[in-house]
């Protein structure tokens, strides 16, 4: 052996002897454990649901597999799609036939579908017939005085909500801005970080000077971003991690809550609810017995690194009593109640799309805040549904307001939803056309672009930071997206792992 291979063995050997347990088997969950399997540290996964997946998820509707989760990434930074292509390199990876927004809640229950050229909402252009049809003549000739106004100077305002109002007016901002980022986000326009949502507006408005032009500018400017999706859909990734993370010795366990974390002597303690018997749901490793963290009792495993990689209520009274950082312990997880009723529909009427894939209600209008034709969208879905067969998916619940589904039956949600699909697509929908549906109760994470969020987070990050041997990972440190909750995952696993092998911060 060489005197170059010298160290590099014993760094093998270290990351070999290295055990860590990853709390969640959400996706940021299974991409620490991968990241950290991938070096041959001996990984754990305790997830205390009976899958894995987390917000990636789906169901049988009508005897068929249907996603109720997470549908597509945005390849925006490019980590899904290098996660894809490391662990499931034969997917097809497809891009969705028709990505089309309608705005409903218009007068008379009109819908109209927004501009082309739009951003977050923003018109390029208020004379476009498209905005016309939204915000009306009083609206177009408000829009208008955007081009007219003094330029305004860079970084001013970072409020989406207030940037639109003052340059474009309320319209603007109630019937085409509003609709979208109550309907995707959950915010209010008010609460979003223009230079996070559309980076590169700020810019080019001071370069343009007016707000429509800023708009034209970065369309022109964006190329790059898009969405895509996998045939066969999404859980198909989480399928590959566990797979992947099987075969190289990792102990997955389900139905395994952790309910308590403790450092002493350089090593971690983790107390774990279920999950200790070999039941079915129960993924050992294939070989012998170094592929676990060591369990000194039941119900109590041991390990040199920890990753949690759950939600935020979760994590802040997990790590709380390690890190002893009151204002930790006691901050309030952020996000909304949002219920999301899937409906798996026979309706003939809809094989045409009558109004696109995404429908936005304008706030105030609708019991729900929007509707996704995911049949519309994904030409593998139709496909294997069979013509005349569409799955809707409604969503309740925006800031401020409880979902209108909140407490009521699920046969009831279900009425609400048809009820709702109806308003909103403007095609009748009885609940004799409903062959199945499913109902999902989330709180809806913030965003990256929450205005506030990145302050947030430091603050989260930087007393976890103070822990040895600990990371924290996930959607509400990262933001929602899976391309942010994939590639923060990435980054936080990987300062981790480095920390581990040469000491350092965050190090043993
Ligand atoms: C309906 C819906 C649709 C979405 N659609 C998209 C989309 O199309 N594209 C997109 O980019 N994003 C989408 N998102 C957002 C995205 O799916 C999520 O941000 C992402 O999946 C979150 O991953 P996560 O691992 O951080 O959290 P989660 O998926 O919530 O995983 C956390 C896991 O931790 C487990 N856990 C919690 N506490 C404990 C404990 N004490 N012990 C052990 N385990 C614990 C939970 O059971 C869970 O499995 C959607 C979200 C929702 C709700």
């Amino acid at each position: 052996m060489t005197d170059a291979a010298e160290p590099l063995h014993d760094l093998v050997d270290q990351a070999r002897q290295t055990r860590v347990v990853v709390i969640g088997g959400g996706i940021a969950g299974l991409v620490a454990a991968w990241e950290l399997a991938k070096v041959g540290m001996t990984v754990t996964v305790v997830e205390a649901s009976a899958r894995l997946g987390g917000k990636v998820a789906s169901t049988s509707l009508g005897g068929r597999e249907v996603e109720i989760g997470a549908s597509c990434w945005s390849t925006r930074g490019g980590a899904v799609r290098r996660l894809v292509d490391e662990v499931l390199p034969d997917a097809a990876i497809v891009r969705p036939r028709d990505d089309s927004e309608w705005i409903a809640g218009l007068a008379r229950d009109a819908a109209a579908p927004l501009p082309v050229e739009q951003v977050l909402g923003i018109p390029a252009n208020p004379w476009d017939e498209r905005v016309r049809r939204i915000i009306g003549w009083g609206g177009t000739w408000r829009a208008y005085l955007d081009r007219l106004r003094p330029p305004l100077t860079i970084g001013t305002q970072r409020s989406l909500g207030r940037l639109v109002r003052g340059r474009m007016g309320d319209k603007v901002r109630d019937r085409l801005v509003a609709p979208l980022t109550v309907d995707r986000f959950g915010l209010l326009p008010e609460d979003v970080d223009v230079e996070v949502a559309a980076p590169g507006l700020s810019t080019a408005l001071t370069r343009t000077g007016w707000l429509g032009g800023a708009v034209a500018d970065l369309r022109v400017d964006a190329g790059g971003s898009a969405t895509e999706g996998l045939d066969g859909g999404m859980p198909l990734l989480v399928a590959a991690l566990r797979e992947r993370l099987v075969a190289r010795g990792a102990d997955i366990r389900t139905g395994a809550r952790a309910t308590g974390l403790a450092r002493a002597d350089g090593a971690w303690t983790i107390e774990v609810d279920g999950g200790a018997d070999a039941d079915a749901a129960t993924v050992r490793p294939a070989t012998g017995d170094d592929g676990a963290a060591e369990a000194s009792d039941a119900g109590r495993l041991r390990a040199d690194a920890v990753v949690v990689a759950t939600d935020e209520a979760a994590a802040r009274s997990l790590l709380g009593p390690v890190l002893e950082d009151p204002a930790f312990t006691a901050a309030e997880p952020a996000g909304i109640a949002r219920e999301v009723v899937t409906l798996l529909v026979d309706a003939p009427e809809l094989d045409g799309a009558p109004r696109g894939v995404h429908v936005h209600a304008v706030p105030g209008s609708s019991r729900a805040t929007g509707l996704v034709h995911e049949t519309a969208r994904w030409e593998w879905l139709a496909r294997g549904l069979g013509q005349g067969r569409h799955l809707l998916r409604i969503a309740f619940g925006g800031p401020g307001v409880a979902p209108a589904t909140a407490g009521v039956s699920d046969a009831e949600a279900v009425r609400l939803a048809a009820d709702e699909a109806y308003a909103l697509l403007g095609v009748r929908l009885g609940e004799d056309r409903v062959v199945d549906a499913h109902r999902g109760v989330y709180t809806l994470v913030p965003p990256a672009s929450a205005l506030g969020h990145r302050e947030r987070t430091d603050e989260a990050r930087a007393a976890i930071a103070r822990a040895p041997g600990v990371a924290a990972v996930g959607a509400w440190l990262s933001g929602s997206g899976l391309a942010q909750v994939v590639a923060d995952a990435h980054d936080e696993t990987d300062r981790l792992r480095r920390a581990v092998l040469w000491g350092g911060a965050g190090g043993r």
